[in-house]
């Protein structure tokens, strides 16, 4: 197996593959307003095997699109949301982030947690604009300093991995200057990494190990996911995943 698919192997039995939580989907439909009775157009992009997609399925009166590049997660996701009983309430789409296959102003709401990175998070509130209606939701995490100062180990680290990451109010900033207007922010709280992601992903590792005979290359794999975990617990205060919360002005 090659990397990608030792990656698919490890993640798409997970529920989801980047922090998060129910309560924290939930907050931010909260904060930004969102009538849970109106019929709803929503994309979930970079969706993963679906955590906020079927929780949004399961809240909201909505129509939701829910978008990755691997068809593997998408078809985890459409399981999942068939034993959910939320399947018609969702569209899995295999599409690249950078080249959504959407009209404009087709959307009430975008969402994304965890994936916008991958693009980048200025180039990806700024392309996904054209996307929402006059006056639609943008709901987006993004990894965000939570200090304007920090041990210069973990600063290299970051800057290295997504030299993007910033603090929060340059994120904001960002979304001012894309067209948006923000109106809320939050930081995801340590047991959306530790106990809904890391945890599950831990116990996870020695029948992902069984199951690829001990390789080298599957050794490899835990050893980084380990170093990410390690890495989150000694430094957890410095940086975490922000929520961000706007609404695209309508000028
Ligand atoms: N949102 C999910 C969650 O919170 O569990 C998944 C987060 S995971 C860290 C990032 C997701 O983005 C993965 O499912 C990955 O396949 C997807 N992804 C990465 N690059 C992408 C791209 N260019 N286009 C579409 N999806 C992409």
């Amino acid at each position: 197996m090659d990397e990608l698919e030792l990656l698919l192997d490890l993640h798409r039995g997970a529920s989801r593959q980047g922090p998060g939580g129910d309560s924290e989907v939930e907050k931010a439909i909260g904060l930004a307003g969102i009538d849970r009775d109106a019929s709803l157009k929503i994309a979930d992009i970079g969706c993963g095997t679906g955590a906020s997609t079927l929780t949004l399925a399961r809240l909201l009166n909505a129509k939701i699109f829910a978008v990755d590049f691997l068809q593997d997660f998408l078809d985890a996701l459409a399981g999942r949301a068939q034993s959910g009983g939320v399947a018609e309430k969702i569209t899995p789409i295999c599409a690249s982030m950078e080249q959504l296959p959407f009209e404009d102003e087709e959307f009430d709401v975008i969402w994304s947690e965890g994936a916008i990175y991958n693009m980048g998070f200025a180039k990806g509130v700024a392309d996904w604009n054209r996307y929402l209606k006059p006056g639609g939701l943008l709901v987006a995490s993004e990894i965000t300093w939570l200090t304007n100062s920090r041990p210069s180990k973990l600063h290299h680290h970051w800057n290295n991995e997504y030299p993007e990451i910033g603090a929060a109010s340059a994120k904001i900033k960002v979304l001012e200057d894309s067209g948006y207007t923000p109106i809320g922010y939050f930081v995801l709280p340590e047991q959306c990494w530790l106990d809904n992601y890391y945890e599950p992903m831990r116990r996870s590792f020695d029948a992902f190990l069984t199951r690829n005979e001990n390789s080298e290359e599957a050794r490899a794999i835990v050893e980084a996911e380990r170093r990410e975990i390690e890495l989150y617990e000694k430094y957890k205060a410095y940086f975490s995943y922000g929520m961000y919360i706007a609404k695209k002005r309508s000028e």
